[in-house]
C-alpha cells in the first residue's frame, strides 16, 4: 500500500519525503481546498516534482476547489501548467473541472476527492467510466464497507481511504457552517473551523440566559468532532484492498508531518512484514499536535465518540526545538536551526526516518561565532551544540 502525505510548501514536502511518503497531494495557488496554506506556484510545483520523481517517488496535485464558470475560464492554463511541472495525477471533484482537465491534460490521471463523498461501488463505477483512476473514499465508510466495494470494482480502479488526521462534523467537508457564520467558504478553501468553537444554548424568555447543558465556562464544543487515528488497524485496512494510505493536514508543521508520517511508515513497514505494531511507534502519534483520537467510521458509526465537546483546543506530547542542518561526528557536534527555545543540559528526543526512539543531552550551545550561550532563544536562530549522538541534516529535536 502506497503511503499519502500532504505538503502545504517546500519545507514540509522534503520532510514528508524523508520521513517515509510514497506520494505526496499539494496544491497549487489556484482552485484547492486550503487557500491559507502556502501551497506551491508553477516553478515551485516542477521544483517539488523534479525532487520526488528522483526519490521515484509521486505528487498529487488538489484542484478540488468546487468551480463557478468563472473560474473555468481560466482552469485549462492552470491545468496544462500543472500537467508540464510534472505531477502525476490531479485530484478533483467538479465535475466542470473534470471535463475541463479531460480536454485540456487528457493524460493526467484524475483522483476523485473526497469531496465528491463516494459511498458505494456502483459510484465509483460511474466515475471510473468517466475517467477517473482512483477514488478518494468518503470518511463516512467502515472498513467492511470497503472491503465489500472494493469486490465489485475492477484492478484499473484505485481505491485511497484517510487513516489520520482532523475530521469533519459534515460530510467530509460539504459543510455550510463556515459560510454562514463567517462568510468563508469551506468548498472553496477558506473554511473558519466554527465547528471547533465553543458554543451555548440560550431559553429565549429567561433573558438569554444558558440553558443547562453540559458545558464548562468556555461553553459546550458539541460540533468538535475528534481526530481520526487508524495507526493499530493498518493490517485489516490491508485486507480491504484499499491501494493508499492518506494522512490529513496540508496546513500542519513540518514537527507534525514528520512525527506522523515516520509513525505510520514504521507501522506499515512492519504490518508489511508480518510483524505487530511496536507500542513506541503507536504513541508516537500523541507527540504531534491532535485533538482526542478516535477510529473514525472504520468500525461503524461512532456516535457521540466521534465528539469532542469538552474542549475544542489541540493537544501534543512534544515541541519541536531544532532541525538538524549538518553533524560533524569527529567534534560530536550538530548544526542546527532553532525552531523553539532549548536550553543547555536539556534532553532532547531525536526524531530521524524509522527512528524515533534516542534522545541526547544538550552539551553545550554555540552562536555563529563561536561562543557559548545558554539557550538558543530566537526563531531560525543557527547554532551548534555538543551532541553525543550522531545525527543527520533534516533530523528534528523535540522536547518530549
Ligand atoms: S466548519 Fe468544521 S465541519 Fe465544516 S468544513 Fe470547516 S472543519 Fe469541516
Amino acid at each position: 500500500m502506497e503511503l499519502l502525505a500532504p505538503a502545504g510548501n517546500r519545507e514540509r514536502l522534503e520532510t514528508a519525503l524523508r520521513f517515509g511518503a510514497d506520494a505526496i497531494y499539494l496544491g497549487a495557488t489556484q482552485m484547492s481546498l486550503r487557500n491559507f496554506a502556502d501551497n506551491f506556484s508553477l516553478p515551485q510545483l516542477y521544483e517539488a516534482c523534479t525532487l520526488a520523481h528522483t526519490l521515484y517517488k509521486r505528487i498529487f496535485v488538489a484542484v478540488n476547489a468546487f468551480a463557478r464558470d468563472s473560474d473555468l475560464a481560466a482552469l485549462g492554463d492552470l491545468l496544462r501548467g500543472i500537467a508540464d511541472a510534472g505531477a502525476d495525477a490531479l485530484i478533483v471533484t467538479d465535475p466542470g473541472v473534470i471535463r475541463t482537465a479531460q480536454k485540456a491534460v487528457p493524460d493526467l490521471p484524475l483522483h476523485l476527492s473526497t469531496q465528491a463523498n463516494t459511498l458505494n461501488a456502483e459510484a465509483a463505477l460511474f466515475w471510473h467510466e468517466l475517467g477517473v483512476k482512483r477514488i478518494v473514499l468518503a470518511r463516512e465508510l467502515s472498513l467492511a464497507e470497503i472491503g465489500e466495494m472494493r469486490k465489485k470494482l475492477p484492478p484499473t480502479l484505485e481505491l485511497e481511504m484517510f487513516v489520520h488526521g482532523a475530521m469533519c462534523v459534515s460530510y467530509s467537508g460539504r459543510c455550510l457552517l463556515s459560510n454562514y457564520i463567517a462568510g468563508r467558504d469551506a468548498n472553496r478553501g477558506e473554511c473558519a473551523q466554527p465547528c471547533r468553537w465553543a458554543y451555548e444554548l440560550r431559553e429565549r424568555k429567561t433573558d438569554g440566559a444558558p440553558f443547562s447543558i453540559e458545558q464548562d465556562e468556555r461553553g459546550s464544543y458539541v460540533l468538535n468532532a475528534r481526530d481520526l487515528n487508524l495507526i493499530r488497524h493498518i493490517g485489516e485496512i490491508a485486507q480491504t484492498g484499499v491501494d493508499s494510505l492518506k494522512i490529513e493536514g496540508r496546513m500542519k508543521s513540518i514537527g507534525y508531518v514528520a512525527t506522523v508520517v515516520n509513525a505510520y511508515r514504521m507501522a506499515l513497514d512492519a504490518s508489511e512484514r508480518g510483524a505487530p505494531l511496536d507500542e513506541r511507534v503507536a504513541a508516537e502519534l500523541e507527540r504531534a499536535s491532535h485533538r482526542p483520537y478516535f477510529t473514525g467510521f472504520a468500525f461503524g458509526d461512532p456516535g457521540l465518540m466521534g465528539q469532542e465537546t469538552r474542549a475544542g483546543g489541540y493537544v501534543a506530547d512534544a515541541a519541536i526545538c531544532a532541525v538538524v542542518l549538518s553533524y560533524d561526528a569527529e567534534k560530536k557536534l550538530a548544526y542546527l536551526e532553532q525552531r523553539n527555545r532549548f536550553f543547555d543540559g536539556e534532553t532532547l528526543s531525536i526524531l530521524s526516518p524509522r527512528d524515533a526512539f534516542r534522545s541526547v543531552q544538550v552539551s553545550g550551545i554555540f552562536d555563529a561565532e563561536g561562543s557559548a550561550i545558554p539557550a538558543a532563544p530566537h526563531p531560525k536562530q543557527r547554532v551548534a551544540i555538543g551532541c553525543a549522538e550522531p545525527v543527520k541534516p533534516g533530523d528534528i529535536l523535540r522536547r518530549v
